[in-house]
């Protein structure tokens, strides 16, 4: 996964629950080794590379992720694309490695999830045209945590809370009070910004800080605006809280390309999800569910969203 994945819950016997642990560590392997693209002989490096030519098979868990990746598209009118690869390939953050502007102008043109075609029926992936490739970095460790959540109660666990990198599932409440997530100051390491009180929900949070590097004054990080093929400017941080961690996931990476003012009229469609943006200057934003917890109710979010803006927009 390229990130850290934690564990936290309580079980009465020691030896069932290190091998709860176990079991979850087991099920992030396979996952990685079927959904990562720097695994080689993973099932998607196998798409990446054959879809062009022929309709390969993903299998139904792959098949079905990969589904759901191209529904968050036409949600998020394109700002979420798992073909954002294309010239996401190019980048190497630790190596400080980008691609050039004649590469960003050439890549881009393979950057659109209509070219991908999933059949049904035959669970087969095929893209339309030489040079478009997925990636699911930006939806697979929510994909993750629910597994791992689905671990926990599947083995009567009743509190807990799986984290990979930047998304998290809470199982029930911290045995009686609320779990309180912290969201990181995106300019202060090690700094938290703002504390949530959550239970039972998915939390994800979408940085420029996660994976980057500063070259001439810019900051080139890990997370692609579709329509230009360059990192998205002007927020720092989006982070979505909403019942299932696969969206909040998809969704925060989508906010964070749509930036506050579409990102927080998208999520203010999603009755269920709800979302705090950071911008460039610091400044933080609420979805209209959540009150400014600073202030005494006169500082009022976005206000409701029309509902003709909100056409198509089902999760
Ligand atoms: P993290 O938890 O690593 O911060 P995010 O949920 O913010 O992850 O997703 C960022 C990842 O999503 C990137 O590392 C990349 O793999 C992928 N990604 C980047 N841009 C897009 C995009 N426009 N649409 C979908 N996925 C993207
Ligand atoms: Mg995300």
């Amino acid at each position: 996964m390229g990130t850290e994945v934690s564990v936290y819950f309580w079980h009465e016997d020691e030896a069932e629950g290190n091998a709860v642990i176990e079991e979850i560590f087991a099920e992030v392997d396979r996952i990685n080794a079927l959904m990562s693209t720097y695994v080689d002989d993973s099932r998607i490096s196998d798409i990446n590379r054959r879809a062009a030519d022929e309709p390969v098979a993903a299998g139904e868990e792959l098949f079905q992720l990969i589904r759901r990746s191209l529904d968050i598209s036409v949600l998020t009118r394109g700002a979420f694309d798992i073909t954002y690869d294309s010239v996401g390939q190019y980048y190497d953050f630790r190596e400080r490695r980008r691609p050039d502007d004649a590469t960003v102008e050439a890549e881009r043109e393979h950057i659109n999830f209509h070219y991908v075609k999933l059949d049904q029926g035959k669970g087969t992936v095929r893209f339309d045209e030489p040079g478009v490739r997925i990636n699911l970095g930006g939806i697979a460790k929510g994909y993750v945590v629910e597994r791992g959540v689905d671990i926990l109660r599947r083995h009567g666990v009743q509190y807990g809370v799986v984290t990979a990198g930047g998304d998290s599932r809470l199982l029930g409440d911290r045995r009686g009070r609320p779990w309180m997530i912290g969201i990181r100051d995106p300019r202060e390491d090690g700094e938290v910004a703002i504390s949530v009180p959550l239970e039972d929900e998915a939390i994800s949070t979408s940085g420029d800080y996660e994976r980057y590097f500063d070259e001439d004054g810019k900051r080139y990080h890990h997370i692609i605006k579709p329509s230009s093929g360059r990192p998205v400017e002007g927020i720092h941080s989006a982070t979505v809280i909403g019942p299932d961690a696969v969206m909040t996931d998809a969704l925060s990476t989508s906010v964070f390309v749509m930036g506050v003012d579409e990102g927080l009229k998208l999520i203010g469609c999603l009755p269920d999800y709800e979302a705090i943006v950071i911008d460039a200057q610091g400044e933080i934003f609420y979805s209209t569910g959540l009150a400014d917890p600073g202030s005494d109710g006169d500082d009022a979010p976005l206000s409701t969203v029309p509902p003709e803006i909100c056409d198509g927009a089902q999760p």
